[in-house]
């Protein structure tokens, strides 16, 4: 029988409760197992006193195709250094250069990479106005065939702003809802500056499908100007379309955020965004972002439902985002530590915030593979 782990101690995060409960969590080999199942006769005891044990974090908006691309950041740096066991690379690579994502990117990282795949074939590897010509999206034969090879691949990525489309307008995005519609992946749609207009991208979407940079303090967002939503954001959440965080540089506001949650309780996942260009300011990280969250006045079970029970919902993933005895072993050990700082949003609004979301201990596949002194 292989090694039994076993984290002492830790308050552990449920999913179906979305509840912090003071017990033990045994990994057996790579797997999570129950405690009759554990060889408890001989364990490896990791204490965890005074920490959080969660599900590994997915952060559903990264880019890390460092290798191809001007913006990519080191898959580790910002995955499992930082506590996250999953991240999932938001349309650096389309086709055309997912072979060299794989073996560059995915194979060698420690961390989980996955991939919502660009719709344009260039991905963001040829510049960063990758669905100006109709030209360069994939066809739907196209991706049933790297699908059928390729288990990475969890949904689609289309942008949606007047600098990536050009002249095209919603074009693309009809194309992607074709794609969509034939291969039953989500898509994650960037919003931002219009043209295309919000009223024109959110009724393409369906029930599944994922908004990112939703809470950006820009012209034309889900808000109106007395922070309520606007009727078709309204129906989008309604229809079960998941708003996601994707802070990035210029794409989180803590206004937006704020009007947001003192309207409204709709669930929403969290995620960075995160590139060479921003790691330092804005994001910083994932614990960061959902430190901000914090602040704002969300409560820690919420936000790490937002990186945990809900991306394994949108991406349908069946072995990450729980604790479930029976599946692989990624964890997240993370501490809540006083610490007095301000940090900024998008828009450069400061905000003194008290206490920071900190990683501890990262496990992946049964193996701690990040471990902090730091607190
Ligand atoms: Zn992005």
């Amino acid at each position: 029988m292989s090694e039994t782990t076993i984290l002492k101690n830790g308050w552990v995060f449920d999913i179906d409760t979305e509840t912090f409960v003071k017990k033990d969590v045994y990994i057996v080999g790579g797997n999570l197992v129950s405690m009759v199942e554990a060889d408890v006769a001989n364990p490896v005891e990791i204490d965890v006193e005074g920490s959080y044990v969660a599900p590994g974090f997915i952060d559903m908006h990264v880019h890390v195709f460092e290798t191809k691309t001007t913006l990519g950041i080191n898959a580790d740096r910002v995955g499992i250094e930082q506590g996250v066991t999953t991240i999932v690379d938001a349309g650096s690579s389309g086709l055309e250069d997912f072979q060299d994502f794989k073996q560059m990117i995915i194979q060698p990282s420690q961390t989980e990479v996955l991939s919502f795949l660009n719709i344009s074939k260039q991905g963001l590897c040829k510049g960063l106005s990758e669905l100006a010509d109709m030209n360069d999206l994939m066809s739907v034969q196209e991706l049933t065939e790297i699908l059928a090879k390729e288990k990475n691949i969890v949904g689609l990525k289309a942008r949606m702003s007047a600098s990536v489309v050009k002249d095209n307008g919603i074009k693309p995005l009809e194309h992607a809802r074709k794609l969509a519609d034939e291969s039953n992946l989500p898509i994650m749609v960037h919003i931002g500056n219009a043209p295309p207009e919000i009223t024109e991208v959110l009724p393409l979407l369906k029930k599944g499908d994922i908004v990112t940079h939703a809470f950006h303090g820009k012209k034309g967002g889900i808000l109106n100007n007395k922070g309520k939503l606007i009727q078709e954001a309204h129906e989008a959440i309604e229809r079960g379309v998941l708003f996601d965080v994707g802070h990035g540089t210029s794409s989180f506001s803590y206004q937006t955020m704020k009007a947001f949650k003192e309207n409204y309780h709709y669930p929403f996942s969290t995620s960075t965004d995160i590139y060479i260009g921003n790691y330092d300011k804005p994001v910083g990280s994932l614990m960061t972002t959902m430190s901000k969250l914090l602040a704002i006045g969300y409560c820690l079970e919420e936000l790490v439902a937002s990186v945990t029970s809900r991306p394994k919902q949108a991406l349908g993933l069946a072995e990450q985002g729980s604790l479930e005895p029976g599946t692989r072993a990624d964890v997240t050990v993370f501490k809540v530590v006083e610490q007095r700082q301000t940090l900024i949003d998008s828009q450069g609004e400061g905000m003194i915030v008290d206490r920071m979301i900190v990683p501890q201990l990262t496990i992946r596949d049964g193996k701690v593979v990040f471990e902090s002194n730091e607190y």
